[in-house]
């Protein structure tokens, strides 16, 4: 019986981690594709937990025990601001797990491997280890715990492939003969060094981007321990997460209009750090009080929200959402603009929104909304700055130059929520904050929003 349940398990798991992902792909469709996703992960563990002669349930009870606590605390304590660095952790522990598992496998059946299954346990070692340290480091970035300006001295590109041809080394010299077990120490080692080399050059505004390539690191290793296990379905899930982790990296470095290499080698985050803070404050613009933009809002029958990493940091969501409802109670029509890399992760914008209640048919994708906006008569900007700066359209020397925007410069009115004139993330002064038809409503965004919800309710019947 236990010979067709395994299996049959295992099947149904791959086919619901391949449905959860695609259900994933689309905000109407995320939740389900969260519980196919979740339905497989519990097939997986049954299938496994089943297989008596494999496992030692009173481990698998202690790790469950303490996992499931950490995982708990996490998610109630972690604000979605920092998502970026809890996944950053969760791919740590991961790709740990999986280096650790690698490195068990070697000492407790060495002599007796395949040069096929020392090959696999090599690249799962290399990779989880790397992915672990790398990781580590991602976090410490975008904690704040380490400096997030790329660390970078003279030579350090041959270091840094130094460091992997020995590991590379150290890994063929084990496919060729196992008995050499200084050389998985030396792997290991080095392994755990290369990910600091990699990530430590790194700008902690590439950070996202960086921590997705992690995650294909993370399940090309896990694949690599499925054909170590002989587990099929690691093989499909690690394959799965490789690619689509691949796969992400790729479409957030096309929404920044950069290069994988420019990631990689470019020292983004110095350009941001020595660019930011400019002169900006001392260039004419018109700012407003909440009052009288709220004016021109009661008066505007076509409103675009666009909302920016502003919104995520004050969680204005909820506020914005409220506001919407004014404006359509007094008649106008409101959609929410999203470019793909507004916020700090993909899909930042639309699981905010998606959490304040607003209906998904009402939030555009940057493709489908940029033509409406010269029919638009405000562009309300909340906490957004480099996803609407113009000049990535007309200034081939901006470092955003290239990188597709938000066309809200085409709107007859643009109203700007932020704090002050300071750049966004990529440090770059925007071009639009000195526009005739822009306005700028200083303040915190949820403050800001609800100053003019509140002149709005003054005016528009319940
Ligand atoms: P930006 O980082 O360009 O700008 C955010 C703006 O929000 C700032 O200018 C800031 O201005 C304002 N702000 C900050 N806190 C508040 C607050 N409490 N209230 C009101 N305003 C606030 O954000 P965008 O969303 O426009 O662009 C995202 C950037 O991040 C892009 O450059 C993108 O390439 C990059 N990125 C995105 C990733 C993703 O996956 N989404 C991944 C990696 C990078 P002020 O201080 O004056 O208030």
């Amino acid at each position: 019986m236990r010979e067709y349940v395994v299996p049959m398990c295992y099947l149904a798991a791959a086919a619901l981690f391949i449905l959860g992902l695609k259900g994933i792909s689309q905000p109407k469709t995320a939740r389900n594709g969260l519980r196919m996703a979740e339905a497989g992960m519990l097939l997986a563990v049954i299938g496994t937990l089943v297989q008596k002669e494999i496992v030692s349930y009173r481990w698998i009870a202690i790790a469950m025990v303490v996992g499931a606590v950490t995982g708990v605390a996490m998610s109630l304590k972690i604000p979605m601001t920092a998502m970026p660095q809890r996944i950053a952790l969760s791919h740590a522990f991961g790709a740990l797990a999986a280096g650790l598992v690698g490195t068990a496998e070697f000492y407790d059946h060495q002599g007796s491997l395949s040069r096929f299954i020392i090959l696999a346990i090599v690249l799962e070692v290399l990779l989880g280890f790397l992915t672990c340290t790398g990781s580590l480091i991602a976090f410490g970035k975008l904690q704040g715990v380490l400096p997030g300006r790329p660390l970078v001295y003279r030579g350090q590109n041959w270091v840094t492939l130094g460091v992997l041809a020995l590991a590379l080394a150290s890994g063929i010299g084990l496919v060729v003969s196992q008995e050499r077990t200084a050389l998985f120490v030396v792997l290991v080692v080095l392994s755990l060094a290369f990910g600091v080399q990699l990530v430590t050059r790194i700008g902690g505004a590439d950070m996202p981007t960086v921590i997705s390539l992690l995650n294909a690191y993370a399940g090309l290793s896990a694949a690599a321990m499925g054909f170590v296990l002989d587990n099929p379905l690691l093989i499909v899930a690690g394959a799965l997460d490789g690619a689509s982790g691949l796969i992400l990296s790729i479409i957030m470095c096309r929404a920044m209009n950069r290069s994988f290499t420019n990631v990689l080698f470019g020292g983004f985050g110095q350009v941001a750090e020595s660019a930011a803070g400019g002169a900006a404050e001392e260039r004419p613009h018109r700012s407003a009080t909440p009052e009288e933009a709220a004016m021109l809002l009661e008066t505007a029958r076509e409103v675009i929200i666009v909302p920016g990493y502003g919104m995520a940091v004050s969680q204005a969501q909820h506020k914005i959402r409220e506001l919407a409802d004014v404006l359509e109670r007094n008649g106008a029509r409101v959609r929410f603009a999203v470019h793909p890399v507004a916020g700090r992760m993909p899909g930042h914008m639309n699981v905010l929104l998606a959490e304040a209640d607003v209906p998904y048919d009402k939030i555009i994708d940057m493709e489908d909304i940029n033509g409406d906006f010269p029919q638009c008569d405000v562009a309300l900007i909340v906490g957004a700055n480099d996803v609407t700066n113009p000049t990535a359209k007309t200034d081939p020397s901006s470092p955003i130059y290239g990188m597709p925007v938000l066309d809200v410069a085409s709107a007859r009115i643009v109203m700007v929520i932020k704090r002050g004139m300071s750049p966004g993330f990529a440090g770059v002064e925007n071009e639009l904050y000195f526009l005739d038809k822009t306005l700028m409503v200083f303040g915190d965004a949820r403050a800001a929003v609800d100053g003019l919800l509140r002149e709005l309710e003054a005016v528009v019947p319940a």
